[in-house]
């Protein structure tokens, strides 16, 4: 039988098949291959499975992605941790105030989405905590003139979720962002009793592990919430890929002296001119600079890797056009996703 893992906890899996759920456990050479991921299964997988009673059953094998959504692993630098499979979007939420705006994190996921094939969405929740409400289109324009559909949300008001409900009637979206922003009361105001869970979340001071899991809509669709991701690195992104998510900067490289130009220290860069000048947003800039900074100089090497001298040499020399980094990134993500399979009314 073919099914979506809905849940995951340890060794076990709720998978959906058909109207109902099993409770499977993965073969163990499932369990056992080395696919350099953090594990081998993630939610919103297809699995191909064998019934082993009318609620139990044993995962035979994954079928191929369609998009995933993922991080390097916090506990090994090497590993790719994949937080979810096969959902359409990723909704980024964020809020207004407490936690104050973060436009870094924004950009972080809207470049994980591509990197996955997700389409990024960004909320914008708390705008009842806005002091005027300019402040909030401000935030909004950013990315709504990058292409980017925004939702301006109260979850505590109930305002601005019809838009969003829409977008998430018939899609499997995922809600990501900093916690305590508001991505359980969203979903509560969605569907009230979709997921009880709001504000921290702890015992004896120890965070609970809250398990990322399939959550269906009654208007169709699914969400999946992501609880336990406090750290969000990205996994596999080079440098060079950051400036054609900043289309304000991607417009101005050419404009630079030097053909690979990062826009951090080069001389004769018209990214940091313009910045200099207040031309270029300096918020963007910033942001820009930080993700850039914090990715390594050249790809950590992933656990599956194996270096030759061969490899070693490539990865030293390997430094893409500028022009050609957007070519890079979407070629890796399908060469890595494998081919894409008709969408089904049961995928997640
Ligand atoms: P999560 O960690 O992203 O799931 O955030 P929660 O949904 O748990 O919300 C964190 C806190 O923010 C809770 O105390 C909520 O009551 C509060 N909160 C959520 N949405 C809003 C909102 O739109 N406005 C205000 N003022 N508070 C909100
Ligand atoms: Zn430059």
């Amino acid at each position: 039988m073919e099914g979506t893992v809905t849940s995951i906890r340890s060794v076990l899996c709720e998978v959906d098949a058909q109207g109902r759920t099993y409770v499977c456990q993965a073969r163990r050479r499932l369990v056992a291959s080395d696919t350099g991921e953090s594990k081998p299964l993630a939610v919103g997988d297809r699995v191909a499975f064998s019934a082993t009673s009318a609620a139990q059953g044993v995962i035979e094998r994954m079928l191929p992605r369609r998009t995933k959504l993922s991080r390097r692993s916090p506990r090994d630098v090497r590993t790719e941790h994949v937080i979810v499979a096969n959902v359409d979007h990723l909704l980024i939420v964020s809020s207004m105030r407490k936690p104050p705006l973060s436009l870094g994190i924004i950009d972080r996921y809207i470049i994980a989405g591509h990197a996955g094939g997700l389409e990024p969405l960004v909320c914008i929740n708390k705008v009842d905590l806005a002091e005027d409400p300019s402040e909030c289109s401000e935030a909004a324009r950013i990315y709504q003139d990058m292409g980017y559909t925004v939702f301006l949300t109260s979850a505590q008001e109930q305002k601005g979720l019809e838009p969003l409900k829409e977008a998430l009637r018939g899609k499997s979206t995922v809600l990501a962002g900093h916690s305590g922003v508001g991505k359980s009361s969203l979903l509560n105001a969605i569907q009230p009793g979709l997921r009880l869970r709001t504000g921290p979340v702890s015992t004896k001071g120890r965070h609970v592990t809250n398990w990322v899991s399939l959550l269906r809509l009654d208007a169709g669709g699914y969400v999946v919430d992501t609880p336990g991701i406090r750290e969000f690195t990205l996994w596999d992104i080079q440098k060079t890929d950051v400036a054609q998510f900043f289309p304000q900067i991607w417009d101005l490289s050419p404009h630079c002296r030097m053909p690979n130009c990062l826009h951090t220290h080069e001389p004769d860069c018209a990214v940091k001119r313009a910045a200099e000048a207040g031309e270029l947003p300096l918020a963007r800039y910033e942001s820009y600079l930080r993700i850039v900074e914090t990715i390594e100089e050249q790809r950590v090497p992933r656990a599956t890797d194996v270096e030759t001298p061969e490899t070693q040499v490539h990865r030293q020399s390997r430094a893409p056009s500028r022009r050609k980094a957007r070519q890079d990134l979407r070629r890796r993500a399908r060469e890595e996703l494998g081919p894409q399979e008709p969408e089904e009314a049961e995928s997640a």
